[in-house]
């Protein structure tokens, strides 16, 4: 391990940020996440113990990793998360610990996550209608998440991104008043463009609304009708979003676009996506990965650092999504981590 190190891919691309899926499990099944059937499982025993993930970071922390994001599936639902928070804390070279959540346990683990170690915290956040929320979610409840918010909020988890998939036919309708809601509570409202995963079988063609389509809805909340990128402040982390204000409003209202689909960001990617049974994939686009577990048993962090590098020389280009909604991976979001 070298001070200074880095992970660069063929592309030339710098990685230095990491997602880690602590389970494949979630309490929600959003439509566009989880195919009907559902997906398949891995078995609880073949999850990476808290220890066996700290121990990969601390290793991708020594080749130049800098951010970790813990996701899933849904970290929340993994027993004691806050205990693998603080096993990360110590690792040197790590310089932030964030958090993807769907909110629904948020009340509970807020306080104890902020205290733990998270800095930065983004909470899905499909749709402000109970309703459409509940069908969306495939039985999610929008009061818990609404009570997470208060609590992250208290905690002290500053700035609060807030995450929505936007979906024609579906909550396209609801993208100013997310804004609204997001801005009147100091949160940062995000718009991610649908991707087909699972080998599309989450998606309908024509049911992504484009970056192009997300702005326009924000601009109608501007006087002017218009909108300005921006550097996006203290909500800029490590990801790919592109954030924008209102032209005419200070202090700053300021949202984001995540546009896989539209304006895709392949060729800044930086980051590799940690499975929760130890697969790393270097692309969400992609089935392709490459087992650490088993290296990582060996004892021999040589042999993990020679895996980390083969999957590096695998990284595509970029993913091949296409709107139509083929082109993606068989597996569903959750299997990967998203
Ligand atoms: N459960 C956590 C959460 O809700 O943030 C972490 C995992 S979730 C898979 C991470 C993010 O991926 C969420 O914001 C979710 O909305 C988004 N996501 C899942 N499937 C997607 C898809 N097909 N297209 C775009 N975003 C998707």
């Amino acid at each position: 391990m070298t001070a200074g190190a880095t992970l660069v891919d063929p592309q030339a691309r710098v990685i230095d940020y990491l997602r880690v899926s602590v389970t494949d499990r979630c309490n929600y099944h959003c439509t566009y996440c989880v195919p009907p059937e559902g997906a398949d499982r891995r078995p609880r025993a073949e999850l990476l113990p808290f220890e066996e993930i700290a121990a990969l970071v601390r290793l991708f922390a020594g080749l130049g990793v800098r951010r970790v994001r813990l996701t899933g599936g849904e970290p929340t639902v993994r027993p004691d998360l806050p205990a693998l928070v603080r096993l990360l804390r110590e690792i040197p070279g790590l310089e932030e610990i964030a958090l993807s959540t769907n909110g629904h346990l948020l009340e509970r683990w807020a306080a104890p996550l902020r205290a733990a170690g998270v800095v930065r915290l983004n909470v899905s956040l499909d749709s402000l209608d109970p309703e459409v929320f509940h069908r969306l979610t495939r039985g999610g409840d929008l009061a818990h998440v609404l009570a997470g918010l208060d609590a992250a909020a208290t905690a002290g988890f500053r700035p609060i991104k807030l995450n929505t998939v936007a979906i024609k036919g579906v909550n396209d309708g609801e993208v100013a008043a997310i804004c609204r809601f997001a801005w009147e509570r100091g949160f940062v409202p995000r718009f991610i463009e649908e991707m087909p995963m699972a080998a599309g079988r989450t998606y309908q063609a024509g049911s992504c609304l484009s970056a192009a389509e997300i702005r326009a809805a924000v601009a109608v909340l501007d006087p002017s009708g218009r909108i300005v990128e921006d550097d996006g402040g203290a909500a800029r982390g490590g990801g790919p979003a592109r954030y924008f204000r209102l032209a005419g409003t200070a202090p700053a209202r300021r949202f984001g676009v995540i546009s896989p689909m539209t304006e895709h960001f392949c060729a800044s990617c930086n980051r590799l996506r940690l499975s929760a049974t130890g697969a790393l994939h270097a692309c969400l686009g992609h089935d392709d990965a490459v087992d650490l577990r088993g290296p990582l048993r060996t004892g021999d962090p040589e042999a993990v650092r020679a895996a980390i590098r083969r999957a590096l020389a695998g990284k595509r280009p970029g993913h091949t999504f296409d709107l139509v909604g083929i082109g993606g991976p068989r597996k569903a979001m959750v299997q990967i981590g998203g």
